[in-house]
């Protein structure tokens, strides 16, 4: 169950992860079907679409259960609430004016609900063995599980950002369909508010976050954003597993999107990706700096106002950058004007533009992720496939992720980027630094560039460590 799904609608890695994970189940014979709400646009993305169901009151208005198929081959059901998602502007979360819709907790507890109602037999005639839920706007299923009266199927709560927590007044309670206790202490009460992602770290199963180091770091004070002493309760239960990425969509080699296909073994093809790139951004076509790219939203999480100091050291260098990303007005406004200050050097992109995301990776020499946090971390993985070393924030999953490109690492071949902590626009800096030294050695740089293409970032392992989640949980009942 998700509140998001590439590529039918997608505003961050929780996407990619809910419709790359179940394609990369079924040839492990894991039959699944992704739950998502049917916001504007998204059933007529589907084949053989049908209604399986009638809900008469959804929170607040008529809805239903609609099934069908992506072009991918991916099962999905939607619900269908006209009054709570077919709105024509504004994006899942936000409404136009770039705030929260006000009636989010009505939207995602009809979400929740509805795929409680599935998993306990009352809604269509399939029943899942496994409830997998994702974040908060899925969170409140496991509420409706344990309040109901009927067995209910184990569930398996994944955290994909802790920062997210679904927090509401608690005068809002009695909307829920929720009893009372449900809302005490050790039920969906978060400090005076309530929280829907309490209700799954609370109730689910098993926990697990997506990564190891992310899995660590939400268990202390400084990271667990609240929720580390309920973490740390129920630890046995928590597990990191370091997302993959969907090798069709994201190849080099075969990327629609690019000027120029290249792989690891043709690697002077990327060169016109570069230029490529440069052209469209009005850089200075030039071969001989690296390009450094970002692509992110724009927001404290990621730290790019560290990026924004620590520009001297890779002005120092001669060095270009692009950026596409959206957010904060504030660094939005900071990125225009440095791309105004520094014509044909920096050029900055604000919006959301998947095609161009795809350009930027194969075009750029370097992709900086400079997160102050960060659950996984998705753009770096991108960056490793298309040989775009990544320069990461030394946190969460992007430590799990690339290897630091230090003496010992260049010479034993293992290198994939660089690493800097803590995390600071002075280490940062230094990072960038670093990047700039080996981009200057063409030889040693595309040996970093070759391991880090052929490192192995599918689905294949994480798959597996769900699966083996899911048989966990089966076995035990
Ligand atoms: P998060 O989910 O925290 O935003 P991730 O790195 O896990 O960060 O995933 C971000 C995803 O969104 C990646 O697929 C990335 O390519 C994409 N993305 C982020 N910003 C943009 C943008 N402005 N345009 C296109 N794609 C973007």
């Amino acid at each position: 169950m998700t509140s998001e799904c590439y590529p039918l609608v997608k505003t961050g890695g929780l996407a990619d992860v809910a419709g790359a994970l179940p394609l990369a189940l079924q040839p492990l014979g894991v039959d699944t079907k992704v739950l998502l709400p049917a916001y504007p646009g998204v059933r007529d993305q589907l084949t053989g679409a049908r209604k399986l169901a009638t809900l008469p009151d959804l929170f607040g208005g008529p809805g239903g259960l609609v099934s069908g198929t992506t072009a991918d081959g991916l099962h999905v059901l939607l619900v269908d609430a006209p009054h709570l998602f077919a709105r024509k502007t504004g994006g899942p979360y936000l409404g136009p004016d770039g705030l929260d819709w006000p009636d989010n907790h009505l939207r995602f507890a009809a979400l929740s609900w509805v795929g409680a109602q599935i998993a306990l037999g009352e809604v269509g005639t399939w029943r899942p063995d496994v409830v997998h839920l994702h974040d908060w706007q899925t969170a409140l299923t496991a509420a409706y599980l344990h309040t109901a009266k009927a067995p209910a199927p184990p569930s398996l709560l994944t955290i994909h950002n802790l920062a997210f927590q679904g927090v509401f007044p608690m005068a809002l309670a009695d909307t829920l369909r929720l009893p009372k206790t449900a809302f005490d202490y050790d039920g969906l009460e978060y400090w005076g508010n309530l929280s829907f992602l309490k209700a799954g770290v609370q109730w689910c199963d098993r926990l697990t976050t997506v990564s190891p180091t992310y899995a660590r770091e939400i268990l202390t004070h400084d990271q667990g954003m609240g929720f580390d002493g309920l973490l740390r309760a129920r630890a046995n239960t928590l597990t990191g597993i370091v997302n993959g990425i969907d090798e069709a969509v994201w190849n080099p080699a075969t990327d629609p999107y690019l000027a120029s296909p290249y792989s690891a073994r043709r690697l002077p093809s990327k060169a016109f990706d570069k230029a490529a790139l440069q052209v469209e951004l009005g850089l200075h076509v030039r071969t001989d700096v690296p390009l450094f790219c970002v692509i992110s939203r724009l927001t404290t999480q990621k730290g790019l106002d560290l990026l924004l100091d620590a520009m001297p050291a890779l002005h120092a260098r001669g060095a270009q950058l692009a950026v596409l990303g959206n957010g904060d007005a504030a660094i939005q406004d900071e990125f225009m004007r440095l791309a105004e200050t520094h014509p044909g050097q920096v050029a900055t992109t604000i919006g959301y533009h998947e095609p161009l995301s795809h350009r930027f990776q194969a075009g750029a020499d370097a992709i900086i992720v400079p997160s102050r946090f960060e659950p996984c971390g998705l753009t770096q993985l991108y960056g490793l496939r298309y040989g775009t070393l990544p320069v990461v924030a030394r946190v969460g999953g992007l430590a799990d992720t690339v290897i630091d490109a230090n003496e010992a690492a260049l010479r034993d071949g293992v290198a994939t980027g660089f690493q800097f902590s803590p995390v600071d626009a002075v280490q940062l800096g230094m990072a960038i630094d670093r990047a700039c030294t080996l981009f200057a050695d063409t030889l040693a740089w595309q040996r970093v560039q070759k391991r880090a293409m052929t490192r192995e970032v599918g689905w294949g392992i994480a798959a597996g460590a769900y699966l083996d989640q899911y048989e966990r949980l089966i076995s035990r009942r």
